[in-house]
């Protein structure tokens, strides 16, 4: 389904981020994750792209595969990293003979132990160059979609700001120019403080952007993956009431993941009370979490957070 369509059917949105999985044992382990999640009713489900190498196969594989076996729209992420424009061609080409309805554009992380990689040979330096060729794709008129739009695209945003642009009067530019080139939605890097995402939207207001703006929710499981997290998700800011309940759980592993779950169901409670477009749950391919928020705000699936 085009996510304009999502967006007019039903919102707020409330979708899952997986990865693909790279041995078979943890593809098992997602496919039941994903099944348990699907039970939730999810409006979309994402599926992000490596920096390079096989894991980019699996990526379309894990998309084709969920939406054949999956009664949920599946948008698979692409990035400008390491490529050049017969590669996009070819990978647009082959979502849209699948039926992939979206997809989310993104600049992409630089790969890491990849010798020799230089940014200047990729045919996309950013997001909105992949938009555009993304557009000229969908003006050619392959893509199956019923009322001829092409592929649905979303783009990213980042309510603390990205470190690549510390201006952020110009940075805002840039995701206007990503709008203005053809962008339906703006999904946003996680972050902890619901101001940061309010003073965001606000922002985006005052550029000019209208498109609806999903927030990117992430609880935190476990303390190691909080520090991952932190290297990942470049700037990513744990305000101190976070860090202080966390340090208090301890070595205590599952006192951590109370503290991490409860300051998102907050912050999904705080959002939804103030008309958030969609909500965007960074799954790390395990379901619990994700199913423990449903219930602490006391919904067994997405029409039940929607109120009904
Ligand atoms: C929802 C979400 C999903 C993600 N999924 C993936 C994934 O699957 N795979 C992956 O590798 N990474 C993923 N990322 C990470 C993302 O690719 C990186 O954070 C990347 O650095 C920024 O992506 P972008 O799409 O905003 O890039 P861009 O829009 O290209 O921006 C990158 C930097 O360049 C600046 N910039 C933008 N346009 C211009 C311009 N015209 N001239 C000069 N500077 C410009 C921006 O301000 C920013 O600092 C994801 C991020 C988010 C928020």
């Amino acid at each position: 389904m085009h996510i304009t369509d999502i967006f007019q059917a039903s919102t707020p949105t409330f979708s899952f981020e997986f990865f693909p999985p790279k041995t078979e044992a943890s593809s098992d382990r997602l496919y039941h994750a994903i099944r348990e999640l699907e039970s939730l009713k999810p409006s979309f489900v994402s599926v992000t792209y490596g920096a390079g190498g096989s894991t980019r196969d699996l990526t379309h594989d894990l998309v084709v595969r969920a939406r054949k076996e999956l009664n949920v729209t599946t948008i698979p992420h692409l990035t400008c990293v390491c490529h050049q424009e017969a590669d996009i061609q070819g990978i647009l080409t082959r979502y849209a003979g699948h039926g992939i309805s979206n997809i989310l554009a993104l600049g992409g992380d630089p790969p890491i132990g990849l010798d020799g990689y230089d940014k200047a040979n990729d045919a996309f330096q950013h997001a909105v160059d992949l938009v555009r060729f993304i557009k000229t794709f969908n003006d050619s008129g392959v893509h199956p979609d019923p009322k001829g739009r092409g592929f649905g695209i979303g783009v990213a945003g980042f309510p603390e700001g990205h470190p690549g642009t510390p201006n952020r009067l110009i940075e805002m530019d840039y995701l206007k120019a990503k709008v203005d080139a053809g962008a339906d939605y703006i999904c946003t890097q996680l972050f902890f403080d619901n101001h940061d995402f309010y003073d965001f939207r606000e922002r985006c207001i005052l550029a000019g952007i209208h498109v609806p703006i999903v927030a990117g929710i992430m609880p935190i499981v476990s303390a190691k993956g909080m520090k991952r997290m932190a290297d990942l998700a470049a700037g990513s800011r744990y305000p101190a009431p976070l860090l202080k309940s966390i340090q208090r759980a301890g070595e205590d592993a599952e006192a951590v993941k109370r503290v991490g779950i409860h300051w998102a169901t907050e912050q999904c409670r705080d959002l939804l009370d103030h008309d958030v477009a969609g909500i965007h749950f960074y799954t790390l391919n395990q379901s619990n979490a994700t199913r423990q928020i449903f219930q602490n705000l006391g919904a067994s699936d997405s029409g039940g957070l929607r109120g009904g």
